[in-house]
């Protein structure tokens, strides 16, 4: 049994630590979240549901039953009892049926809550959900940027250096939006032995819901559109969407799906609406300590993503816009060849995005450069040689 104590705060000049002890029999260790100092009137201390969530799934993983100390959301504990846990079961083979006790459900209603929050990670998804809610009744009005795993998996000192790293590019496009920024350090990552593609949901909104005092609801970016989405027990997370958003919403706070009805070239198009974009889209691949990157814009414009990305704004009729952030110079140089790419991802490996564009060039009756099938031919060619030196 793995036993969860209270909750407790640490602060010092800066920040606010929130952290919570648990055994397992002998074994002793703390999980914890931190934020700015001054967002500590935004955090909901009364209940303890950004631990349970990252600690039943700690559980589930080490086979154990589990019981918590502080109050859960009601809601949030139905959620795991009726869709999280059937889902996690049913998902992955390797778990088991678990006990989860507590000391008392919480009714508690958070009535400052007005706040609606997304993500922001530069990329098209952030963008868009952004985009997409200007003007409507459901405006974001606070970003936010978390280390649970999207710089690394497993956490530790790189992922938190590359996380320190963003929160400077990140802040930048706050200034521009206007918006708020809410960040989160935590150790999640670093006790939680699931990988990211198939819990990156649970550790993300796990640190949404330590500010359910701000909240009414978040928009997490849908990773594929509602016609390819696959429910099979091998499906990763970004498949359950619809069900972990809902399992995991609380009392007040209400999770929504973002982008489930825009393909990646639908949201590439909206995202090119906002201006705010051509100095800030960030898709590559390509982290700042490569040595490949670009010293002058923040895309390398010859990875996988970032050329994607050009097709599709060159599709669009959009990529001199984006100057910026892509070398769009180098990108005429190489069109064709890039279009070569496309070719290769959609035909040999059938890249879901690259099939898109090529359904975009159909529809539009778009001519390939010529030389594309060229590249096309030299790629492949270039695969199987590798493969037979291998
Ligand atoms: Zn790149």
């Amino acid at each position: 049994m793995i036993y969860v104590g209270s909750i407790y705060t640490i602060k010092d000049q800066n920040e606010i630590t929130i952290a919570c002890d648990f055994t397992h029999g002998d074994y002793r260790d703390t999980l914890w979240f931190k934020t700015d100092l001054e967002n500590e009137n935004k955090l909901s201390l009364n209940n303890c549901d950004s631990f349970f969530v990252i600690l039943v799934l700690y559980a589930l993983v080490n086979k154990v039953d589990i019981t918590f100390k502080d109050p859960i959301s009601q809601r949030l504990f139905m959620g795991f009892e009726d869709y999280i846990l059937p889902t996690l079961l049913y998902t992955n083979k390797n778990f088991i049926p678990i006990k989860i006790s507590h000391n008392g459900l919480s009714k508690e209603l958070y009535s400052e809550a007005n706040s609606i929050g997304t993500a922001m990670s530069l990329g098209v998804d952030s963008f868009f959900t952004v985009s997409d809610k200007l003007n409507s009744i459901d405006t974001i009005d606070v970003l936010t940027l978390f280390n649970a795993g999207a710089f690394g998996e497993k956490g530790g000192t790189g992922a938190r250096k590359l996380f320190h790293e963003m929160i400077k590019e990140v802040e930048k496009v706050a200034a521009d939006l206007n918006l708020p920024l809410i960040t989160v350090d935590s150790n999640l990552s670093e006790l939680l032995d699931f990988k990211f593609i198939y819990s990156h949901t649970f550790r993300n909104l796990a640190c949404v819901l330590l500010f359910q005092n701000i909240f009414k609801s978040y928009y997490y970016s849908a990773a594929y559109h509602l016609k390819d989405l696959k429910i099979t027990n091998q499906s990763t997370a970004g498949s359950f969407d619809l069900v972990y958003t809902a399992g995991l919403s609380s009392n007040n706070l209400i999770f929504k799906s973002s982008g489930l009805f825009h393909n990646r070239l639908e949201k590439t198009k909206v995202i090119a609406l906002n201006e705010k974009t051509f100095s800030h889209l960030n898709v590559c691949l390509i982290t700042t300590d490569n040595k490949n990157i670009s010293e002058e814009r923040i895309n390398c414009s010859k990875c996988k993503k970032c050329v994607r990305t050009m097709v599709t704004l060159d599709l669009l009729g959009k990529i001199n816009l984006y100057r910026d952030v892509f070398d769009v110079e180098y990108y005429q140089q190489k069109r064709a060849n890039h279009f070569g790419d496309i070719l290769y991802m959609n035909y040999h490996m059938k890249d879901l995005y690259a099939k898109e564009i090529m359904e975009y060039m159909q529809l539009k009756g778009y001519k390939k450069p010529f030389l594309s099938y060229y590249y096309l031919i030299r790629r492949a060619c270039l695969a199987i040689i590798r493969k037979i030196k291998r």
